[in-house]
């Protein structure tokens, strides 16, 4: 989260040896949950799911065993969410562009809409460090949202999750990827930053500029979770990117403003055991919500 000036990386490290090293998180489909069977009901399914702490703290684990930093360091890392998003169910994608590469899986809608809603957060870290919270934390709520979605029977849009490269040089996969949309069809952007730091245990989330009616959205979901939820006019995180080109986007964070934030963001010591899992499975049911509302 929000970009460091400089990212002296001319030694590449080795590689991080994902498929190996990496654990699975608990996310296999199981389509016989909820709805399926004899009716066409288009129940959504209950933000309370077995798979989904140990998805999320799984994905954290894995994800921070190494920093995402180096073009190697990036390559194994798409590998594993690739993996992740093929093992969820869906059908991973490269998105390159110049310097690097997101990874995205589109969730298509079930009524032949052609609009969009973008869920996405940063898998890169700052050198050296491993970013279990920045963003480790995003990325597992992002790969939770593709999850609870092979549940959703009915979605009245296409979903694209995407995992975006090199926010922390400055955004590029995200800007690189808000200039691939189609302006008419993008409905929302959610990008989720940070979400596994609640120091003071007060469940508080901060909303990063919404629009009025994503306020709206987030306010009623927060009161489904029973979470509480601050406003906020930070930038210097994804949301911008697409904000900048005209879409509706919010971002989604622990209290970065409020002062209830992880003090070991882009230090060696962001390390999984650093994470609030039960907050961040908090956060990952709000913005689950959410999206599940918006299908
Ligand atoms: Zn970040």
């Amino acid at each position: 989260m929000r970009a460091a000036a400089a990212l002296a990386s001319l030694v590449l490290l080795g590689a991080c040896p994902a498929d190996d090293t990496m654990a699975t998180p608990d996310a296999g489909p199981t389509d016989d949950s909820g709805s399926s069977g004899d009716g066409a009901t288009c129940d959504r399914p209950s933000l309370d799911q077995p798979w989904l702490r140990s998805l999320v703290s799984g994905a954290v684990t894995s994800l921070a065993a190494s920093p995402r930093a180096t073009s190697s360091q990036r390559q194994a890392t798409r590998t594993y969410l690739q993996n992740q998003l093929t093992q969820i169910g869906w059908t991973p994608m490269l998105h390159s562009y110049p310097s690097g590469a997101n990874v995205y899986a589109t969730i298509p809608a079930t009524n032949g809409s052609t609009k969009r809603i973008i869920v996405g957060a940063h898998f890169d870290t700052v050198s050296n460090s491993p970013g279990a919270n920045d963003n480790a934390t995003g990325t597992a709520a992002v790969l939770a949202v593709a999850r609870y979605l092979k549940d959703m029977p009915c979605r009245k849009a296409n979903v694209t999750v995407v995992l975006f490269d090199e926010e922390e040089v400055g955004l590029f996969g995200a800007r690189a990827f808000s200039a691939s949309l189609s302006a008419t069809d993008v409905l929302a952007v959610h990008t989720v930053d940070q979400i596994g730091w609640d120091s003071d245990n007060d469940k508080r989330f901060e909303l990063e500029l919404p629009t009025v009616a994503l306020e709206n959205e987030y306010r009623a979901a927060a009161q489904i979770v029973g979470v509480p939820v601050t406003m906020t006019s930070t930038q210097g995180t994804d949301h911008e990117a697409f904000r900048e080109d005209g879409f509706p986007a919010i971002g989604l964070t622990e209290e970065y403003v409020g002062n209830d934030t992880s003090p070991y963001r882009h230090t060696s010591q962001d390390t999984a055991s650093t994470v609030d899992v039960d907050y961040l499975v908090l956060g990952t049911k709000l913005v689950a919500q959410v999206v599940m509302t918006e299908l």
